[in-house]
């Protein structure tokens, strides 16, 4: 079984040369020193990750978690100490304001670094990701008091957060959700009980801050009559120290496929006297704040589709080179299995997808730092649109792709593949959250076509297809490609084009709108997908004349750019003929 190495040379080389951080930082304002400093970080991450997180990985789906009747979770053996360290190295608090104690790095580089926690031990992973979601929210939506005293200790990690929609019956409907707050003095008491509440109670930190939706009592049906709620498991006093246990408790965990060191709990709010919550934003406009974390927590989850890809990657190309099975094509002895034609295309489908999903998503994240950025009003409504574009189709794109890697390289192990021992089936197991959490890729596919696409009459999609036409047309790629390569490239611009204007034109039609949803959504992710893997190309090129890249990575990632664009982007085709061929 291989460990897990961060794959440095390539997230050093999207960061500099793709997403361009030195741009980023001289556009938006942000502090350029981050740039010196990108490779030691990423070491030092890669360091904590291998050393520390990805040793308790197996052992931790094996020993799994435990309740006690209290309601109390014990987390697998490790976990919290790696935990504590990752808090001594001050690495939950990259991307944060200052104000508050976090470092101020772009979010993209902080997103780089995370991938190395899914990668390494995705259950151990979830906890810092609720917690990042939890300081965005309350970041953009809390009164002043409010972030003093919660976001110092959930920035530096010595709290934990966690997102409360789902309940019973309400899942993708979250305006069903029942849960109640009454209003009291200067709080309200929470009564209800949620669901599959990740890190909802464990051992980890000494307080968790949970963010709760509820309905206040004269609240209107559906999503407009939906609060949000600050609810900490342990209340804290005014001299910021940590007082009473708050009225709520973790029923049961559940029993899951995969993911077995997270905790998924069954959360009991109020049972005694009422929970104690703090309203975060205006009363009834909960849903609202809660999308500052989804949205974050949509990326983020699109990045852990990244990051199950590299590690699934990773484990196939060591297990082929070490497996002898049968004489390949051109060998007189039986040889690894590397070197069979149909086990090449399984690895170099893996690894192309990976390096583009890795590509498109840090572009994205370096949206959220644009979008935040020292710009003009234009400027930067043109970043949020891209934004909210990009969102549903990373989080959609790269997860479900991240399934079909994660089953490749299960298929690269034969019979191995199929027996835990190997740790491949951990992965397998682990990867099928991803496109049902933070709104299943269903939900993800109807928000690029809604709200995204049609929401702005098709503004953000005209801009995106025009920037990749103009990159197609301007760009030296006909020393690096042959013309029937980027002729494909430039006819699926073509295809978006038109398969868009059958989304508007047709917007009313909701039943059509909704039967192609999933395909729009998965032929927009290979095509942008294939315009970062393009640029990635025109970069490496660059980067590799100017010394900046070993030859070997400018011929790995040339070899990669070839496979994704001969075997990868076709599948556009098969997207838009079901878009076109769809009865409306
Ligand atoms: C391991 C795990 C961790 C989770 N962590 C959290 C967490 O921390 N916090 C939290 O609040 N929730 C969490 N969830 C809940 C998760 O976000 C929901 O399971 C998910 O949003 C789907 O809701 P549901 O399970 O009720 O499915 P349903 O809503 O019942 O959906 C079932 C199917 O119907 C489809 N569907 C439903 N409605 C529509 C529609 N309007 N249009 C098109 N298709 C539709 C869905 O796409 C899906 O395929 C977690 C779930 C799991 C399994």
């Amino acid at each position: 079984m291989s460990n897990y190495a961060a794959p440095l040379e390539d997230m050093g080389f999207v960061l500099r040369e793709v997403v361009e951080l030195e741009k980023l930082c001289s556009e938006t304002g942000l502090d350029a020193s981050t740039i010196d400093i990108v490779d030691t970080v990423l070491e030092a991450a890669g360091k904590l990750a291998r050393e520390e997180i990805e040793p308790i990985n197996k052992p931790g789906d094996l020993e799994g978690l435990k309740i006690n009747s209290a309601g109390e979770v014990t987390t697998a053996a490790g976990f919290k100490d790696a935990y504590h360290h990752y808090v001594e190295g001050g690495w939950g608090s990259l991307q944060f304001d200052t104000k508050y104690g976090g470092q101020g790095v772009p979010f993209v580089v902080a997103a780089s670094v995370q991938e190395m926690w899914h990668s390494a031990n995705m259950s151990w992973g979830l906890c810092p990701l609720l917690t990042q979601g939890a300081v965005e929210a309350i970041t953009h939506n809390a009164s002043d008091e409010l972030k003093q005293r919660y976001l110092p200790q959930l920035i530096s990690g010595e709290w934990s957060g966690t997102m409360n929609l789902t309940e019973a019956d309400a899942g993708t409907d979250v305006g069903a959700l029942k849960t109640r707050a009454t209003p009291e003095k200067d709080h309200y008491l929470i009564r209800g009980q949620k669901v599959y509440i990740t890190w909802g109670e464990h051992d980890m930190t000494e307080n968790i801050v949970h963010l709760v939706l509820a309905r206040l009592p004269d609240a209107p049906a559906g999503v407009k009559g939906i609060s949000l709620f600050l609810v900490p498991k342990i209340l804290v006093n005014d001299d910021g120290s940590l007082g009473e246990a708050n009225d709520l408790k973790a029923l049961s965990l559940e029993e899951k496929i995969g993911i077995h060191a997270c905790p998924t709990c069954v959360m009991s709010y109020g049972d005694k006297t009422g929970a104690i919550g703090y309203l975060v934003g205006e009363e009834n406009k909960g849903m609202q704040c809660m999308f500052t974390m989804m949205n974050n927590a949509r990326l983020t989850v699109g990045l852990q589709g990244v990051s199950i890809a590299e590690r699934a990657y990773q484990q196939a190309l060591s297990f082929c080179k070490e497996r002898i099975q049968g004489i390949a094509p051109g060998y007189q002895d039986a040889g690894p299995i590397i070197r069979h034609p149909d086990v090449h295309r399984m690895l170099a489908t893996m690894k192309s997808i990976t390096e583009a999903a890795r590509a498109l998503t840090y572009t994205a994240c370096a949206e959220v730092d644009f979008a935040a950025g020292n710009l003009s009003d234009e400027e930067q409504d043109q970043h949020h649109r891209r934004l909210g574009l990009l969102t549903p189709i990373v989080k959609g794109w790269c997860t479900e792709t991240a399934q079909e890697v994660a089953s490749l390289s299960l298929q690269c192990h034969g019979g191995m593949g199929y027996i835990e021992e190997t740790g491949i089936a951990q992965i397998y197991r682990d990867a099928r959250i991803l496109p049902i959490y933070e709104g299943t890729n269903g939900i993800q596919s109807m928000d690029l076509v809604g709200r995204k696409i049609t929401g702005d009459s098709g503004l953000g999609i005209k801009e995106l297809i025009l920037e990749m036409k103009s990159f197609a047309n301007q760009t030296s790629l006909d020393t690096l490609l042959s013309k029937a390569q980027l002729d494909r490239f430039k006819e699926s611009l073509t295809a978006l084009e038109e398969a868009s204007a059958l989304v508007l034109n047709n917007s009313e039609n909701k039943h059509y709108v909704g039967m192609i949803a999933f395909d729009m959504l998965m032929m927009s992710g290979t095509i942008t997908a294939a315009w970062q893997m393009l640029k990635s190309l025109e970069k490496a090129k660059a980067a590799f004349e100017n010394k900046m890249v070993s030859s070997v990575f400018f011929e790995s990632k040339t070899k990669s750019v070839g496979h994704f664009v001969d075997s990868i982007l076709p599948r556009y085709l098969a997207h838009f003929t079901t878009i076109s061929s769809t009865s409306c």
